[in-house]
Protein backbone atom coordinates (compact mmCIF):
# COMPACT_ATOMS: atom_id res chain seq x y z
CA UNK A 1 0.00 0.00 0.00
CA UNK A 2 1.22 3.48 -0.62
CA UNK A 3 0.58 6.32 1.93
CA UNK A 4 1.94 9.56 -0.05
CA UNK A 5 0.35 9.44 -3.69
CA UNK A 6 0.97 10.89 -6.79
CA UNK A 7 -2.94 11.79 -7.77
CA UNK A 8 -3.22 15.04 -7.94
CA UNK A 9 -6.94 15.84 -6.29
CA UNK A 10 -5.87 13.58 -3.52
CA UNK A 11 -3.48 12.64 -0.46
CA UNK A 12 -2.45 8.90 -0.04
CA UNK A 13 -3.95 5.56 -1.78
CA UNK A 14 -5.01 2.52 -0.09
CA UNK A 15 -5.63 -1.08 -1.76
CA UNK A 16 -7.47 -3.72 -0.01
CA UNK A 17 -7.57 -5.19 -2.92
CA UNK A 18 -5.63 -5.24 -5.76
CA UNK A 19 -5.91 -6.86 -9.57
CA UNK A 20 -8.61 -6.11 -12.25
CA UNK A 21 -9.76 -6.99 -15.68
CA UNK A 22 -10.27 -4.73 -18.42
CA UNK A 23 -13.82 -3.61 -18.85
CA UNK A 24 -14.14 -1.11 -21.28
CA UNK A 25 -12.09 1.90 -23.84
CA UNK A 26 -11.29 3.60 -21.02
CA UNK A 27 -9.40 -0.20 -20.00
CA UNK A 28 -6.84 -0.21 -22.73
CA UNK A 29 -3.71 1.41 -21.52
CA UNK A 30 -4.18 0.53 -17.65
CA UNK A 31 -1.55 1.84 -15.84
CA UNK A 32 -2.33 0.06 -13.06
CA UNK A 33 -2.03 -3.31 -15.12
CA UNK A 34 1.73 -2.13 -16.00
CA UNK A 35 2.31 -1.12 -12.94
CA UNK A 36 1.09 -4.32 -11.80
CA UNK A 37 3.59 -6.22 -13.75
CA UNK A 38 6.61 -4.48 -12.47
CA UNK A 39 5.82 -4.93 -8.93
CA UNK A 40 5.42 -8.87 -9.51
CA UNK A 41 8.80 -8.71 -11.11
CA UNK A 42 10.16 -6.65 -8.58
CA UNK A 43 9.07 -9.87 -5.44
CA UNK A 44 6.04 -7.42 -4.21
CA UNK A 45 3.90 -10.07 -2.39
CA UNK A 46 0.24 -7.91 -2.65
CA UNK A 47 1.21 -8.51 -7.26
CA UNK A 48 2.42 -12.28 -7.29
CA UNK A 49 -1.39 -13.40 -8.54
CA UNK A 50 -1.64 -13.37 -12.17
CA UNK A 51 -4.94 -12.48 -13.89
CA UNK A 52 -6.69 -13.70 -17.37
CA UNK A 53 -4.22 -13.06 -19.91
CA UNK A 54 -7.33 -12.00 -22.31
CA UNK A 55 -8.12 -8.99 -20.42
CA UNK A 56 -5.70 -8.68 -17.07
CA UNK A 57 -2.08 -9.93 -16.38
CA UNK A 58 1.04 -10.58 -14.61
CA UNK A 59 0.81 -9.59 -10.95
CA UNK A 60 -2.75 -8.20 -11.70
CA UNK A 61 -5.47 -11.36 -10.86
CA UNK A 62 -7.98 -9.66 -8.88
CA UNK A 63 -6.69 -10.39 -5.27
CA UNK A 64 -8.38 -9.29 -1.28
CA UNK A 65 -6.05 -8.32 1.06
CA UNK A 66 -7.12 -8.68 4.42
CA UNK A 67 -4.28 -7.51 6.08
CA UNK A 68 -4.36 -4.00 4.43
CA UNK A 69 -7.80 -3.25 6.04
CA UNK A 70 -5.95 -1.99 9.59
CA UNK A 71 -3.66 0.74 7.27
CA UNK A 72 -5.83 3.84 7.45
CA UNK A 73 -6.46 2.74 10.92
CA UNK A 74 -2.67 3.66 11.70
CA UNK A 75 -2.50 7.13 9.94
CA UNK A 76 -3.18 9.73 12.71
CA UNK A 77 -3.46 12.57 10.50
CA UNK A 78 -6.63 13.13 8.40
CA UNK A 79 -6.45 12.51 4.69
CA UNK A 80 -7.76 12.36 1.19
CA UNK A 81 -7.91 8.65 0.73
CA UNK A 82 -8.13 7.12 -2.97
CA UNK A 83 -9.42 3.62 -1.92
CA UNK A 84 -7.83 0.94 -4.71
CA UNK A 85 -5.68 2.48 -7.22
CA UNK A 86 -4.99 -0.76 -7.94
CA UNK A 87 -7.86 -2.24 -8.67
CA UNK A 88 -11.75 -1.80 -8.72
CA UNK A 89 -13.77 -2.33 -5.41
CA UNK A 90 -16.87 -3.42 -6.86
CA UNK A 91 -15.30 -6.15 -9.38
CA UNK A 92 -17.29 -9.21 -9.45
CA UNK A 93 -14.78 -11.29 -7.76
CA UNK A 94 -14.63 -8.84 -4.44
CA UNK A 95 -17.30 -10.44 -2.01
CA UNK A 96 -19.65 -8.85 -0.64
CA UNK A 97 -18.63 -9.17 2.60
CA UNK A 98 -15.34 -7.51 1.97
CA UNK A 99 -16.92 -4.39 0.18
CA UNK A 100 -19.15 -4.27 3.77
CA UNK A 101 -15.59 -4.77 6.01
CA UNK A 102 -13.95 -1.94 3.74
CA UNK A 103 -16.71 0.56 4.27
CA UNK A 104 -16.52 -0.62 8.04
CA UNK A 105 -13.12 0.41 7.99
CA UNK A 106 -14.10 3.85 6.49
CA UNK A 107 -17.00 4.44 9.25
CA UNK A 108 -14.26 3.94 12.00
CA UNK A 109 -12.11 6.70 10.56
CA UNK A 110 -14.11 9.47 10.33
CA UNK A 111 -10.95 11.78 10.36
CA UNK A 112 -10.35 10.72 6.86
CA UNK A 113 -12.13 11.22 3.87
CA UNK A 114 -12.12 8.02 1.12
CA UNK A 115 -12.62 7.94 -2.60
CA UNK A 116 -14.07 5.37 -4.31
CA UNK A 117 -13.79 4.70 -7.88
CA UNK A 118 -15.59 2.10 -10.23
CA UNK A 119 -16.43 1.24 -13.70
CA UNK A 120 -18.36 -1.26 -12.52
CA UNK A 121 -21.54 0.71 -12.03
CA UNK A 122 -24.10 -2.04 -12.62
CA UNK A 123 -23.01 -3.59 -9.33
CA UNK A 124 -22.29 -0.78 -7.56
CA UNK A 125 -26.10 -0.21 -8.08
CA UNK A 126 -27.03 -3.80 -7.13
CA UNK A 127 -25.51 -3.84 -4.18
CA UNK A 128 -25.62 -0.29 -2.69
CA UNK A 129 -28.90 -0.97 -0.26
CA UNK A 130 -27.16 -3.53 0.99
CA UNK A 131 -24.35 -1.83 2.26
CA UNK A 132 -23.75 0.79 5.47
CA UNK A 133 -22.72 4.53 3.88
CA UNK A 134 -20.47 6.45 6.07
CA UNK A 135 -20.63 10.03 5.78
CA UNK A 136 -17.00 10.55 4.87
CA UNK A 137 -17.12 8.34 1.42
CA UNK A 138 -17.50 9.98 -1.77
CA UNK A 139 -18.39 7.74 -4.32
CA UNK A 140 -17.26 7.93 -8.02
CA UNK A 141 -17.84 6.41 -11.48
CA UNK A 142 -15.09 6.66 -14.54
CA UNK A 143 -16.70 7.22 -17.56
CA UNK A 144 -14.24 7.73 -21.06
CA UNK A 145 -17.22 8.04 -23.55
CA UNK A 146 -21.06 8.29 -24.29
CA UNK A 147 -21.49 4.70 -24.46
CA UNK A 148 -20.62 4.50 -20.71
CA UNK A 149 -23.05 7.22 -19.74
CA UNK A 150 -25.38 5.04 -18.06
CA UNK A 151 -22.67 4.89 -15.25
CA UNK A 152 -23.67 8.41 -14.24
CA UNK A 153 -27.38 7.08 -13.71
CA UNK A 154 -26.22 3.92 -12.12
CA UNK A 155 -24.54 5.94 -9.77
CA UNK A 156 -27.28 8.30 -9.19
CA UNK A 157 -28.99 6.20 -7.27
CA UNK A 158 -25.87 5.32 -4.65
CA UNK A 159 -26.67 7.20 -1.12
CA UNK A 160 -23.62 8.48 -0.69
CA UNK A 161 -22.23 11.51 0.84
CA UNK A 162 -20.71 12.88 -2.20
CA UNK A 163 -21.07 11.46 -5.82
CA UNK A 164 -18.47 12.64 -8.06
CA UNK A 165 -17.53 11.74 -11.91
CA UNK A 166 -13.80 10.64 -13.06
CA UNK A 167 -14.27 11.39 -16.82
CA UNK A 168 -10.58 10.62 -17.50
CA UNK A 169 -9.52 9.21 -20.00
CA UNK A 170 -11.49 11.31 -21.87
CA UNK A 171 -12.03 9.64 -25.16
CA UNK A 172 -15.07 11.45 -27.02
CA UNK A 173 -17.46 13.85 -26.69
CA UNK A 174 -20.31 13.57 -23.62
CA UNK A 175 -22.90 15.71 -25.08
CA UNK A 176 -25.99 15.96 -23.14
CA UNK A 177 -23.66 14.79 -19.87
CA UNK A 178 -26.55 15.18 -16.90
CA UNK A 179 -25.45 16.57 -13.72
CA UNK A 180 -28.41 16.32 -11.63
CA UNK A 181 -27.25 14.43 -8.41
CA UNK A 182 -23.36 14.81 -9.28
CA UNK A 183 -21.33 17.07 -6.50
CA UNK A 184 -17.73 16.99 -8.39
CA UNK A 185 -16.26 16.40 -12.11
CA UNK A 186 -13.06 15.40 -12.85
CA UNK A 187 -11.85 15.93 -16.39
CA UNK A 188 -8.25 14.58 -17.80
CA UNK A 189 -6.41 13.44 -20.70
CA UNK A 190 -4.85 10.48 -21.31
CA UNK A 191 -0.56 10.05 -20.78
CA UNK A 192 1.89 7.29 -21.58
CA UNK A 193 3.31 5.73 -25.06
CA UNK A 194 -0.37 5.17 -26.33
CA UNK A 195 -2.15 8.07 -25.06
CA UNK A 196 -5.07 8.77 -27.44
CA UNK A 197 -5.39 12.72 -27.71
CA UNK A 198 -8.20 14.71 -25.85
CA UNK A 199 -10.58 17.22 -27.94
CA UNK A 200 -10.98 21.01 -26.02
CA UNK A 201 -13.99 21.14 -27.07
CA UNK A 202 -14.66 18.04 -24.95
CA UNK A 203 -13.17 19.60 -22.17
CA UNK A 204 -15.22 22.46 -22.43
CA UNK A 205 -18.63 21.53 -23.10
CA UNK A 206 -18.23 19.62 -19.72
CA UNK A 207 -16.84 22.32 -18.15
CA UNK A 208 -19.75 25.09 -19.29
CA UNK A 209 -22.35 22.24 -18.32
CA UNK A 210 -20.66 21.87 -14.68
CA UNK A 211 -20.57 26.32 -14.48
CA UNK A 212 -24.42 26.05 -15.66
CA UNK A 213 -25.33 23.64 -12.83
CA UNK A 214 -23.04 24.77 -10.01
CA UNK A 215 -20.76 21.21 -10.15
CA UNK A 216 -17.30 21.74 -8.89
CA UNK A 217 -14.71 20.95 -12.23
CA UNK A 218 -11.66 19.97 -11.84
CA UNK A 219 -9.16 19.85 -14.60
CA UNK A 220 -6.08 17.24 -13.82
CA UNK A 221 -4.11 17.50 -17.26
CA UNK A 222 -4.57 17.35 -21.25
CA UNK A 223 -2.33 14.19 -21.03
CA UNK A 224 0.66 13.28 -23.63
CA UNK A 225 3.37 11.08 -23.79
CA UNK A 226 3.90 11.94 -19.63
CA UNK A 227 0.78 13.37 -17.44
CA UNK A 228 3.06 16.79 -17.61
CA UNK A 229 3.48 17.18 -21.46
CA UNK A 230 0.25 18.99 -22.16
CA UNK A 231 -0.16 21.03 -19.16
CA UNK A 232 -3.28 21.58 -17.10
CA UNK A 233 -4.31 25.45 -18.59
CA UNK A 234 -7.74 25.62 -19.73
CA UNK A 235 -8.53 29.19 -21.82
CA UNK A 236 -5.78 30.32 -20.20
CA UNK A 237 -5.93 28.96 -16.27
CA UNK A 238 -6.58 26.11 -13.55
CA UNK A 239 -9.36 24.54 -12.97
CA UNK A 240 -9.44 23.36 -8.98
CA UNK A 241 -12.70 22.84 -7.94
CA UNK A 242 -13.51 20.60 -4.97
CA UNK A 243 -16.72 19.72 -3.79
CA UNK A 244 -17.68 21.51 -0.26
CA UNK A 245 -16.66 18.81 1.90
CA UNK A 246 -12.79 19.06 -0.18
CA UNK A 247 -11.61 21.44 1.80
CA UNK A 248 -9.99 18.82 3.95
CA UNK A 249 -7.61 18.72 0.42
CA UNK A 250 -7.15 21.89 -0.25
CA UNK A 251 -5.74 23.25 2.98
S1 LIG B 1 -11.34 -0.86 -14.34
FE1 LIG B 1 -9.62 0.46 -13.84
S2 LIG B 1 -8.13 -0.86 -12.79
FE2 LIG B 1 -9.59 -2.19 -13.87
S3 LIG B 1 -8.59 -2.61 -15.85
FE3 LIG B 1 -9.99 -0.85 -16.12
S4 LIG B 1 -8.66 0.96 -15.82
FE4 LIG B 1 -7.57 -0.82 -14.98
Amino acid sequence: MSDRSAIEWTEATWNPTTGCDRVSAGCDNCYALSLAKRLKAMGAAKYQEDGDPRTSGPGFGLTTHRGSLDVPRRWRRPRMVFVNSMSDLFHARVPLPFVRDVFAVMAETPRHTYQVLTKRSVRLRRVADRLEWPQNLWMGVSVENAKELSRVDDLRTVPAAVRFLSLEPLLGPLTGLELDGIGWVIVGGESGACHRPMDQDWVVEIRDACRASGVPFFFKQWGGRSPKTGGRDLQGRTWDQLPARGRLAAS
